[in-house]
């Protein structure tokens, strides 16, 4: 319960250091997360997922991802949503015996939201503390932020604690996490939302490669 006044403290810190124009940078940084977020949920996910399907009913299955990717908002957890999201996989019609592995395994280790999330602050964070990487540099945080978010439980705010793995790596200042702790919760929503939509196409993925894809058999269960 002191969390939010730990917080505060650090925020008010951060900018009694940096200056009020870090104000500007940082919501900038929000923007930018946000827009990249959503290029991922509206184009490239909707994208992969009209090119595995092809010949199947987009409706149905735009129908699951979205309610999937709302439970992921609100729970902000990919370990608490695969109970939805394999329902989700079943009613689109795809096989058990491929979407009982996909989604616990991408739940666990298939978090694009959580790594692009980790990049791009990062970088910011950077920048703020005067330390501009050149693209070499730039390319290793993106890796780093990769592995970091692999090995980032489905749990919410997990990131908040593996990014300080990688700020370590880069030699950025632990008080670095104050720039966006404040607005984590949200953050979360947004990421854990774009890793769950994430796990949902690779399972169709895999359904279309393994030719188990039954679109009928969804229909049919929507239907009881
Ligand atoms: N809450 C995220 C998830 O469960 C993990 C994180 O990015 O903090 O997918």
């Amino acid at each position: 319960s002191c969390a939010p006044f730990g917080v505060m403290g650090l925020v008010f810190r951060s900018i009694s250091q940096l200056g009020l124009r870090s104000l500007f940078s940082y919501g900038r940084l929000i923007l930018l997360l946000v827009g990249t977020m959503l290029f991922v949920a509206l184009v490239v996910n909707p994208l992969l997922a009209v090119l595995y399907i092809r010949k199947n009913p987009y409706p149905l299955v735009f129908r699951c991802l979205w309610r999937s990717g709302l439970t992921a908002f609100f729970t902000r957890s990919s370990a608490a949503n695969i109970p939805v999201n394999m329902k989700l996989c079943q009613e689109m019609g795809l096989d058990e015996d491929t979407y009982a592995v996909s989604i616990p395994l991408g739940a666990t280790i298939n978090m694009d939201g959580t790594a692009i999330y980790m990049g791009i602050v990062t970088i910011f964070a950077a920048e703020i503390y005067g330390m501009p990487l050149p693209l070499d540099q730039q390319i290793s945080v993106l890796l780093i932020a990769l592995l970091a978010s692999v090995g980032t439980m489905g749990v919410p705010g997990a990131a908040l604690i593996m990014i300080t793995m990688v700020f370590t790596q880069v030699g950025i200042p632990l008080e670095a996490i104050a720039l966006v702790a404040g607005v984590d919760r949200i953050m979360d929503m947004a990421r854990t939302t774009i890793n769950v939509l994430g796990d949902a196409t690779a399972a169709i993925f895999i359904s279309r490669t393994e030719n188990d894809f039954d679109p009928q058999r969804g229909a049919a269960l929507q239907d009881e």
